[in-house]
Formats: C-alpha cells, structure tokens, sequence
C-alpha cells in the first residue's frame, strides 16, 4: 500500500538499526539525527548534482519524498555517509589480485581502503600461481592462493570497518586452477575463512565435462599451461558435498555471466562483491538501491504508474550518486567512471505478492514477478537513455561493440539481499520470502512472546480466523500449513522460505534473472535439512540451464550462524 505521505511511522526494530548505525552522533555518541532529517541529508547531498538546473529543486523534493516514505532505499554507505566528510556511497568492489607480492599486498592494502568505508570485495584468486609453483626472482616454491586468502582475512578481521559494519569479502577461484580442491574444502573448518564467502566460478566447459562424464584441464595460471586433469564429476560432488554440509563454496556461473557482460572492450568479470549479486569488472565499484514493493500494491492491484515515477527518480539518483561520491582509490574512481554501473534492485517482492494474493512458489508468483522486474528495468533503462542525451553516455560506450542504445550506465539492475535496509523498510528482503510467519522469543518466567507477520495478522483479523491459539500453534509447527483453521489459499500465500520448494525457489531465481535483471541476484535456495545430495545436484544444475549467473543454497540446520547471514550484515 502506498504509504502515509505526512508522517513515516517507524518499527522499533528499524529505529533501534537506525540509531545504532546510522544516526549522525554526537562527541558522546549520542544520535543526532532522526529519520526525516537523515533522509533530508542524503536527499540533498545526491540532488546537488544537478543543483544548477532547472529541475533541481523537484528531485531535491523527489528524493527526499522516495526515501522518507521508503518506497526506495539506497544501500547502507550511501544512507550512512552521504553528506558527510567520509562520503564513500557504494556497497560493492571488485578488486584484482596480481600474481605478484606486489600485486597481492597492492590487493589487501586497496581492500582495507574499501572496508574502512563500509563496503564489501571481490577478489579472484584464479592469477595466482598454484602452490608449490616455481617463483623466478627467490627460486623457492609459490605458497599458493589459499595461503595469500588467509592474509586478506586476516586484515578483514583486524580492520573491523569502524564499528558499523565488519568487513564482507568474496573469494573466487577458478574450477580450472589447479589448487581447486583446497579450495572447496578450505572452509569445511568453520574457524578459517570466516570474513570471506567462498565460491568457485564454474565454467560451460566444466559443466559440459560432468554432463559427459569425462575429464577437465587444471591450467597454471603462470604458464598457461595445461598441468593435470580431473574427473568433472569428482570435482562436482565434491562442491556438492561440502555445500550440502554448510552452504559452502558458493557456485558462480562465470561464463553466463560473461556472456552479459556489457563493456566487453574493457576486460572480462572474475569475481563478484561479497554476496554475488554484482559482477564487476577489476577496479569497477557498484552503488545498490532497492525499491521497495511492498508500498505499489493499491486494492489488489499493482501501481505501475507510481511505481514508474519512483523507478525513474531512483534511477536519476544512483546515476548522481556516482558523480559525489568519494571514491576510496584513484583506479576505482577512473573504472567505475568509465562505466557508471548502478544497481537497482527489489525487495518487499513477497508483501506485495502477498498482498496480491499470489502464493510465492507458484507460477502466478514467478510470473508476476518477472513481470514487474522487466518492468523496472525497462524504466530504468529509458530514463538511463534520457540522462545519456543530457548528460553523455558512460564513456566507455562504444556504439561500433555495444549494440544496445546509448545510455547513462552500463549496468542498471540487480536483486541484492538488502539484509538491514529490508529491516529499516519492514519488508521481506531483496526476493526471498519471509522466514516466519509467528516468531517467537522466549521472556522472563518462561513467558512467550510471540510476534505475528503483519499482513497475517491484518487478513487473519479481517477474515476472522485470527486466535492467540492459533498464533501459538503456528509457532510451535513452525508454519501455517497444515492448520485448519487457516483458510487453503492463505496456507499457500503464506508459504515461507522453508515451506517453498527448492525447484520454485530456483524457477524464481531464473524468472527474475532472465526478465530483466542485468548483473545477478543474492538468493538462498532453501533445502529442508532432509534433502539428499542429489536435490543440491539438481538445484544447481537446474539453475545452470535456467541461466542463473550464481548459486547459494542452504540446507535447514546446516550451520549454526552464516557469515553473511541476510537477516543481519552487521
Ligand atoms: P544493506 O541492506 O546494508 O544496504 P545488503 O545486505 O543489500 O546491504 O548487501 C549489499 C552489498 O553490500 C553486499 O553484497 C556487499 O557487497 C555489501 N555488504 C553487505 N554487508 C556488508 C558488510 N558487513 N561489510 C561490507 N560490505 C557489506
């Protein structure tokens, strides 16, 4: 429903975020902000861009109008620092790794930069040379990239973001390095490792290898040279294994990824930023913003025509948002101006679908979903084509390579798993379905208190079938299925995360990738913890051939925290 334009009421939950992390504060650390006037902040600071033209006053009005209402949320640097001395704006990088001691401590010096600021890296560890290689200049043996991982993690730890968020990195190796295997296996000891998601970046030719049952070439990055070979399918399951044991290494489908890569002329992707829903180029920075769906829904139908309106002054937005913004080194500012990538996503996709009526794991569901991201980007797209004719298109267009029209950016959209700025909007996050339906925390004297998802609590109200009973009842089973008293289709709409199908979390994933997602999308296959290895096998490769660009599935209970758990970043 579209919000109360007067007065933005705000959840306990997102205050308490809010002030902790976002807030101006004080010498004391005492907040000095409150949420109207943290959005007059960012408003302002991303409208001065355009401060000498004639429209600047209305997108001053726009901005502030979009955020205070939370139809859309930039990413949590931009709300933190914009307007502010440090004024670094984005939550992504990607940064290379140099088969060189200068080129690796080049890395971990430039990542450290980053982490200061509050984003999050990439890192390909695929150019270095494998362990025990030969080094010329000491004629000793290479320690390897898993060695070198280790150090980056150790500066993450050491560094610690200055308390508002500790430092996210992605690690990605190559199938075909030859130190693969220690890499899958490197976080099976949940103590390494822990400021890093680990995930390998799988390639046509290795999917091919274990669909035909046959070997695969290891090749040294140093030489080029073909070292070994592997049995595909060994290498598979063993992926397989690990990520049904503990959700890790990650899969990124590296050529599919390739294959959409809109700047060819300027290098290939290797890595993506810590929770995969970036590629990136060596050095590119991305700054994220998500619209919230929750707030487009009006008597049962989806405002296209609102929605457009904010799709286009978001766009306009994070398009200003690369022009202020403080770029940590001087090779992420000249990449991420070549290109001017931006990152609009989504969340709240299960509010509105809810608020359609339209159970999630259904083909309504995906339909309606794809319908409204495609949407979103077409938008995003004509309004980046209308900035272009103003202001110039990114400068490394090249109309003779690029054979879409000239625009503003290179990259428009993207699904991130917006894990705080979700908590600050009340909504489900990015384009998962909500975790619980009743949550239950346990208080003094062994009381319970027990927390019911709003739309369930406003339907169940209105339709009469609301109980404290029955709210208990759902929190002891853990869902609504099941209950009778619960009307059929509202077990079906409210279906969560556990309760959908692997195989609809995935056509999800593949509806929203193939209409209208340009980079990728952080999303959880969720497994219940019965699930066999061969329904992991299954997910991924039916996301393979759905043409998802990466993977991440977790099995029920698997893990006791996650590193980048998508509830809470911090
Ligand atoms: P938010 O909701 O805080 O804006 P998201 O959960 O959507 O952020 O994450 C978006 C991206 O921000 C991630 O993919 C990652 O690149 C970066 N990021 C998230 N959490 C952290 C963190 N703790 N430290 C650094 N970067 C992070």
């Amino acid at each position: 429903m579209a919000p109360d334009l007067t007065k933005q009421v705000l959840t306990n939950t997102a205050e308490t975020v809010l002030a902790r992390r976002y807030y101006m504060k004080d010498a004391e650390g005492n907040p000095v902000e409150t949420w109207e006037t943290l959005c007059h902040r960012v408003a302002n600071a991303i409208a001065d861009v355009d401060k000498d033209s004639p429209n600047g006053e209305n997108l001053r009005e726009d901005f502030f109008n979009m955020i205070y209402r939370m139809d859309f949320l930039p990413n949590s640097p931009c709300l933190m620092n914009a307007g502010t001395d440090l004024g670094q704006l984005s939550a992504c990088f990607v940064l290379p790794v140099e088969d060189s001691m200068d080129g690796i401590f080049t890395a971990i010096r430039n990542g450290a930069l980053v982490h200061k600021t509050g984003g999050g890296t990439g890192y390909s560890f695929s150019r270095l040379r494998s362990k025990n290689a030969s080094v010329r200049s000491t004629q000793g043996v290479a320690s390897g990239p898993l060695s070198f991982a280790a150090v980056f993690d150790a500066a993450t730890e050491t560094i610690k973001q200055g308390g508002k968020r500790r430092g996210a990195n992605m690690g990605v190796l190559r199938v075909d390095h030859p130190d693969i295997m220690d890499f899958i296996t490197a976080k099976q000891d949940q103590n390494r490792f822990n400021n890093f998601n680990f995930s390998v970046a799988i390639t046509d030719a290795f999917m091919k290898a274990v669909e035909d049952g046959t070997e695969y070439d290891l090749i040294e990055p140093s030489s080029k040279q073909v070292v070994r070979s592997l049995e595909a399918r060994e290498v598979f399951e063993k992926i397989i294994d690990l990520a049904w044991h503990n959700g890790e290494p990650g899969v990124l489908f590296i050529d599919t990824a390739n294959k959409a890569n809109m700047t060819p002329q300027l290098g290939e992707f290797e890595a993506t930023n810590p929770c995969g829903e970036q590629w990136l180029l060596p050095y590119e920075s991305c700054n994220l913003g998500s619209i919230n769906l929750a707030n487009f829904v009006e008597k049962g139908k989806i405002d296209y025509d609102r929605l457009k309106t904010i799709v286009e002054s978001a766009t306009a937005f994070l398009d200003n948002v690369i022009d202020c913004n403080r770029f940590p080194i001087p090779e992420i500012e000249k990449m991420t101006l070549q290109t001017r990538k931006i990152g609009m996503g989504i969340m709240g996709l299960h509010d509105m679908l809810i608020q359609l009526g339209v159970p999630y794991g259904s083909e309504e569901g995906r339909e309606t979903a794809g319908e409204v991201m495609r949407f979103i980007r077409d938008v995003a797209a004509a309004q980046s084509e209308k900035v272009a004719a103003v202001k110039g298109p990114f400068p490394a267009y090249d109309a003779k390579v690029n054979t879409y029209p000239a625009r503003r950016n290179a990259a428009l959209t993207s699904i991130q798993p917006t894990g705080t700025v979700s908590m600050i909007a009340d909504c489900a996050s990015g384009c998962e379905p909500y975790f619980s339906i009743v949550m239950v925390k346990n208080v003094m004297d062994g009381d319970r208190l027990i927390m019911v998802n709003k739309h369930f609590e406003r339907i169940a109200r209105a339709e009469g079938f609301y109980s404290d009973e029955l709210m208990s009842k759902v929190a002891d089973s853990g869902t609504v299925i099941g209950h009778k008293e619960i009307p059929a289709k509202w077990q079906e709409v409210f279906r969560t995360a556990q309760d959908i199908r692997p195989e609809d979390h995935i056509a999800m994933q593949g509806a929203l990738q193939n209409n209208g997602v340009d980079s990728s999308i952080s999303k959880t296959i969720n497994l219940p913890n019965s699930a066999s290895r061969e329904e992991v096998k299954l997910s991924y490769i039916t996301g393979y051939q759905l043409g998802c660009k990466g993977l991440t599935v977790y099995r029920d209970g698997s893990r006791d925290s996650q590193v980048l758990n998508t509830k809470d970043t911090s």
